[in-house]
């Protein structure tokens, strides 16, 4: 039962993976919950927009490349593939229904209640939902984050020319050219979609690398496998302009650091420059809480805002606060959150967060970068290539390596970098690892099986002090 002064001991504000994960445990703990979602199906962006329908495009467009691309051939498998758009978009749709209707059926069976309308606050105890004004000892903002607009180019994801990441995910046909603004990992793993399909794909960057926050080994790596599947790459570029007429536009592009402009043409350009906390219209104003520089909600260690009283307080997870805009890092907060509001001790370790790209091959990285570490002392670092692993090799996929990064003297794990078909799933054991405060040898000694994409893991950790075998 809610504290008597209350309608709900916890009311989450947003039902994305930060907050629908919060509501679930607050109510597992046994605190009375509600959750508000402005739009009409919970998950929040990664389940309708974002993480889901994403890999739901990429591994069916994997599916159309290996059989396009010659690599099932390659298998004694010869197939001519025929596209057919409108299924690949049809069972991307089904996995949202899916995965979105399965959280609504753990609110039922956790008991959580789904608030269905637009939060803001009237005070830190007191929000109003649509036309509902409903009270809670404990408010978690959990309101995500929304794509960042980029000045001079107007995204309009109906007409299909120039769209966000939600228009790309929907484009009724393959564009013949598509441009992509930002070389991060919207831009990568949807460029990736529809080069699978057939566009000519180019990356317009701002920076001299792609995937900003990676590791530099990593970077140039990616750029190089990139470019060899058929991406232009334009590094250190930046578009001042677009217009659009009819079903084309035309981007004018400058040298990042000023210089001579040149048009490009495009039938479609997706902007992916980054996404930005949603704080709008929250009323962040009648509680005293002000977003910080980067339009972000400030928190504590237990994610509690400065905004708490005697009585509970306003609490912040997921996109809206600082860190990495990840699902796994909002489910985390989310399970902290609740945790800390019930009384017990919740904890994220922001050091060990795995990023993972979900491109052919996969891209994933935990903890510190070589260069991160060698700003803190001295490392030794062990690499190991893709193409030496047996599986690896078997299975046509020779692309990238393994890399271990650990501190010269302690020989603790600092960070593990990796491009492998399946290197998302890899560094599940990097980050455990981790996790555990494992040293270069611990990963070494430990029994991997055989034949498999993580022995290579194995292999860079032995290389950290010593020699990998199959090298
Ligand atoms: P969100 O998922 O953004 O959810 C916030 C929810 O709050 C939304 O549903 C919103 O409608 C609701 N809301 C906002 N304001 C209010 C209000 N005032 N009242 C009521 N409701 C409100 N991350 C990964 O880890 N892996 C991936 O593979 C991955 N792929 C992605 C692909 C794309 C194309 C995109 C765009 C993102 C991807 N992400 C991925 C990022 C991931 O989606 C986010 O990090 C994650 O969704 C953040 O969770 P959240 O709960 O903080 O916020
Ligand atoms: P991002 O920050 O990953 O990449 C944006 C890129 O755009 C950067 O490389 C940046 O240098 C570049 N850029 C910025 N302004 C530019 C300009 N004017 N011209 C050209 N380039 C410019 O952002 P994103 O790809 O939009 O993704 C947003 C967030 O969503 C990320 O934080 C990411 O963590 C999350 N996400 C995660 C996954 C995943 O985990 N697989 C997938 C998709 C999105």
């Amino acid at each position: 039962m809610a504290d008597q002064n209350y309608d709900y001991d916890v009311l989450v504000i947003g039902a994305g993976p930060g907050g629908y994960v919060a509501a679930i445990r607050a109510a597992q703990l046994g605190l009375k919950t509600a959750c508000a979602e402005s739009r009409d199906t919970l998950g929040g962006t990664c389940l309708n927009v974002g993480c889901i329908p994403s890999k739901a495009m990429l591994h069916a467009s994997e599916y159309f490349d290996a059989a396009a691309n010659g690599a099932m051939a390659k298998m004694g498998v010869e197939v001519s593939p025929k596209l057919n758009l409108e299924a690949m978009h049809g069972q991307r749709l089904d996995a949202i229904k899916q995965l979105t209707g399965g959280i609504e059926f753990l609110f039922k069976k956790n008991k959580v209640t789904w608030l269905k309308g637009r939060a803001a606050f009237e005070d830190a105890h007191t929000v109003k939902v649509g036309n509902e004004t409903v009270t809670a000892k404990n408010v978690v903002i959990a309101t995500g984050s929304s794509v960042t607009q980029l000045k001079g180019v107007e995204v309009d994801n109906a007409k299909g020319v120039v769209v966000d990441s939600t228009g790309a995910l929907e484009l009724a046909a393959v564009p013949k050219k598509m441009v992509v603004i930002g070389g991060g990992v919207i831009g990568l793993e949807l460029g990736s979609v529809w080069r699978r399909l057939g566009a000519e794909v180019t990356v317009v960057e701002f920076l001299d690398q792609l995937l900003p926050g990676m590791d530099g080994d990593v970077r140039k790596e990616a750029a190089k496998i990139f470019k060899k599947q058929g991406m232009e790459l334009r590094l250190s570029t930046k578009v001042t302009a677009c217009t659009v007429k009819g079903k084309k536009a035309t981007l004018t592009l400058e040298p990042a650091s000023g210089g001579e402009s040149e048009t490009l043409e495009a039938d479609c350009v997706l902007v992916s420059i980054g996404r930005r906390p949603n704080t709008e219209g929250l009323g962040l104003d009648a509680i005293g809480l002000e977003p910080n520089q980067r339009g972000q909600i400030e928190t504590d260690h237990d994610f509690r805002t400065k905004v708490a009283t005697e009585h509970g307080g306003v609490w912040a997870i997921g996109d809206v606060i600082p860190g990495p805009m990840l699902a796994h890092k909002a489910e985390d907060e989310g399970i902290a959150v609740a945790e800390n509001i019930a009384g017990q001790t919740g904890i994220v370790n922001h050091a060990v967060i795995p990023s993972v790209v979900y491109t052919w091959p996969e891209i994933a990285g935990v903890g510190l970068t070589e260069e991160q570490a060698k700003e803190k002392g001295e490392v030794k670092v062990g690499k190991f290539p893709m193409l030496a692993n047996s599986r690896a090799k078997t299975n046509h996929e020779p692309e990238g390596f393994v890399k271990v990064i650990a501190d010269a003297e302690t020989d603790r794990v600092l960070g593990v970098w990796c491009i492998a078909s399946v290197a998302g799933t890899m560094i599940a054991q990097a980050a455990q690892a981790m996790e555990f405060g494992a040293t270069s040898e611990d990963i070494a000694y430990t029994c991997h099986a055989h034949p498999t994409h993580s022995e290579a893991i194995k292999e860079a950790a032995m290389a950290v002090t010593g020699k990998p075998i199959h090298m």
